[in-house]
């Protein structure tokens, strides 16, 4: 009867400790994918400062020197998108709008599409 005592015993132990391992590893997966969760809103706020400071230096003429390629890239990549999308409203022989980038008809005064008033 002890031995049988003994083996239950021992089993019971063994089935906590894998129990508690496991409760251990599922509580660390969730602690992971909370930090990778909290880490891609961190990017998105990264990314909506980064615009902001983008604004904020187009106002400047003092722009810190470790900014400068960055802004300067930014900049050189904006230029480029408004060519592109210029080069398929000439295309599509529409005008395209500075404010939503909606393809509208060459010639009006507002935009068709974001209202905005146009030159
Ligand atoms: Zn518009």
């Amino acid at each position: 009867m002890d031995f049988l005592d003994n083996a239950l015993n021992k089993a019971k132990e063994v089935i906590d400790v894998a129990y508690k391992k496991t409760e251990e590893v599922v509580a660390t997966e969730k602690q992971r994918f909370d930090i990778a969760s909290l880490n891609s809103k961190i990017e998105k706020d990264y990314k909506a400062l980064g615009e902001i400071y983008y604004n904020l230096l187009k106002e400047s003429d003092d722009i810190p020197d470790e900014a400068k390629p960055h802004f300067a890239d930014i900049t050189e990549k904006l230029e480029r998108i408004k060519e592109l999308r210029d080069d398929i409203g000439e295309a599509k022989n529409k005008a395209v709008c500075p404010h939503c980038q909606s393809y509208i008809p060459k010639n009006c005064v507002y935009c068709s599409v974001c209202g905005e008033k146009l030159k």
